[in-house]
Order: C-alpha cells, then structure tokens, then sequence
C-alpha cells in the first residue's frame, strides 16, 4: 500500500457496544479531519446504522451472491461527515463460515485498490470477538488490521472474551500479527467497575485507553438513529468519544498481551468476588478496592 493507513480493528463480546463505540470514534475521527472507512465485520451488519440515519446497506456477501462479482464501489456507502461504510455480511443463516466472509468481504475491497483510490487514513474494523476462531481471527491473522483495541465492560463474561482475544493475538504475534492496544472500558460507571478492569489490564499486560459510561445520552442518540457525536455535539458522553479518538490517534505501538490461562481467570475472578462479598456485607472496609 502506499499510504500509510492506520488500520484498526474493535473486538469485543456480542451486545458490548461495539458497535455504539466504532461509530462514534469514527465520527469524532472525521470530525478532526481524518479520512475514515468504517468496516462491519459482524454478520448481522449493523455496525455503520449510526452512521447513516439508523439504515441498513447492502453487505458485501448479499452484493456477491446477487450478482457473482462486485465492483467494490457498490459495496461502499457514504455516512455522516463522508465517512465510507461497509459491512462484510453474513453467510445464509445456518450456512457457511460467518469468518470467511470477513477474508471474502477485505480481499475483494483489497484487489480493487479501493483504500487507497479514497485515500482513507483510518479503516477501522469492528469486529464480534465472543469466539476467536480462524475466521474471526482473520483482522488479526493476515495484518489486515494493525492495532487491535477490545470493549469491555467490568462484566466477567466480556473480559472473559477479552482474555480470548488476548489469546488470539498472542497466538499470531510472531508471525507479523495485530498487536493488541488496549481495553476501551464500555459501561463503565462505578469506581469499582473501574477497579476490576484496571485490575484485568493490568494482569494482561495492558491498559485500558478511556473509560465510557454508561449513558442515555447514548440510548437517546441510537433512538434517533445517530452517533451520539452527531445527534448531541455539546453533551458529555460526545466528549468522551472525541477523548476516545484522540487517544486513537496518538497511538503508536502496540504491544503482545499476557493473558491469563483458564486457571488463573477463575482464581483472579474468585478473589473479585470475595472482595465485593466482604465490602457488601461490610466486613472489610479496604482502603484499595474503596467500597
Ligand atoms: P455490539 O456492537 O458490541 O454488539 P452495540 O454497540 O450494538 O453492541 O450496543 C448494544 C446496545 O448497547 C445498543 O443498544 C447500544 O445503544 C447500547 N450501548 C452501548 N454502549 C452504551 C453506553 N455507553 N451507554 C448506553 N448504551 C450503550
Ligand atoms: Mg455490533
């Protein structure tokens, strides 16, 4: 490629806000000057809805099998502020490797030359992260995307999620893989939320790059079909999006994460549960978990 196009992929647990987040990132990118393509990689196809008044578009995988070829131009479409929206799509429901189509949707964009005829600095790929398999794990793999980042809430089925992806990337580090960036904490509101992340990032060898609260803003923006970085500019919850992007575009290197085996997942999780267990019924008051 000739340019250099800082390329990103957003894993994450199903229903995290993956979605909400790569959307608003995308929006406060362009809203800074940046030139972005936003790439749904998750077969329901509704990464780019915000983007473009809550619509759906053609998925590069419909666009295929309705007409055998695809001119990559017919599979891109422009939402707020030019932002170029593309979802990979599906197989047929109960058909298929859903993770292939991520290699069929990228390579067909690819071979056409299509990120650099748009000159995009940013394409940034959001992708469902519940299982790392081979096709999931294809943004990773193949260096399609360079920086990896993971939502998560403090919730332990999505770090449990995160601790996969974790695994994903450390798997393909050596071999010219995605490195990993750090954890975008989604839903994070209560300082012990914000303990317990910390506390997984820190244990990964990571850390996590913004904190995102929990919002109506959010719920409202989605309502009307928008980014809350289109619908509600001055809000806070706007501010922490464009925090989000500046963070994204400072940064620089990556890194291979530690993550934790299955073993020590269930202990560090049992040591969490004890510390709420004696903050709640009020037997420990400790001074480092603060509850
Ligand atoms: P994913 O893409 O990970 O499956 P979505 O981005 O679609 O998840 O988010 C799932 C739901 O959670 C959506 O209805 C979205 O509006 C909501 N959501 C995500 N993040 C927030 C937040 N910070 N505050 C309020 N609602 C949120
Ligand atoms: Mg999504």
């Amino acid at each position: 490629m000739s340019r250099k196009i800082k390329q990103i992929a957003i894993y994450g647990k199903g229903g995290i806000g993956k979605s909400t987040t790569t959307s608003n990132l995308s929006a406060a990118l362009s809203d800074m000057g940046y030139r972005v393509m936003q790439f749904g990689c998750d077969p329901k196809a509704d990464s780019t809805n915000t983007l473009r008044d809550g619509t759906y578009i053609p998925t590069v995988l419909d666009l295929l099998r309705e007409k055998g070829s695809v001119d990559a131009h017919e599979a891109v479409f422009q939402g707020y502020n030019n932002i170029y929206c593309v979802e990979a799509g599906g197989p047929a429901p109960g058909v298929g490797c859903a993770g292939r189509g991520i290699t069929t949707a990228v390579s067909l964009l690819k071979q056409q030359n299509i990120f650099d005829e748009l000159e995009l600095d940013y394409v940034i790929y959001d992708v469902l992260g519940d299982v790392v398999c081979g096709g999931f794990a294809v943004p990773i793999r193949e260096g399609i995307a360079e920086h990896v980042f993971t939502v998560s809430s403090s919730d332990f089925m999505a770090i449990y999620a995160a601790n996969n992806l974790f695994k994903g990337i450390q798997k393909y580090s050596n071999s010219g893989g995605a490195l990993l960036g750090g954890v975008i904490a989604n839903s994070v509101t209560q300082s012990i939320q914000k303990k317990i992340i910390d506390d997984f990032a820190e244990r990964t060898g990571t850390k996590v790059i913004e904190y995102i609260p929990r919002s109506l803003t959010v719920t409202q923006s989605e309502l009307a079909g928008k980014t809350t970085i289109e619908a509600q500019p001055d809000s806070e919850q706007a501010n922490i999006y464009r925090s989000l992007a500046k963070q994204i575009a400072d940064h620089a290197e990556s890194l291979t994460p530690s993550p934790m085996d299955l073993a020590q997942l269930k202990i560090w999780a049992a040591e969490w549960s004890d510390q709420i267990m004696a903050a709640e019924s009020g037997l420990i008051k400790d001074k480092s978990t603060g509850i």
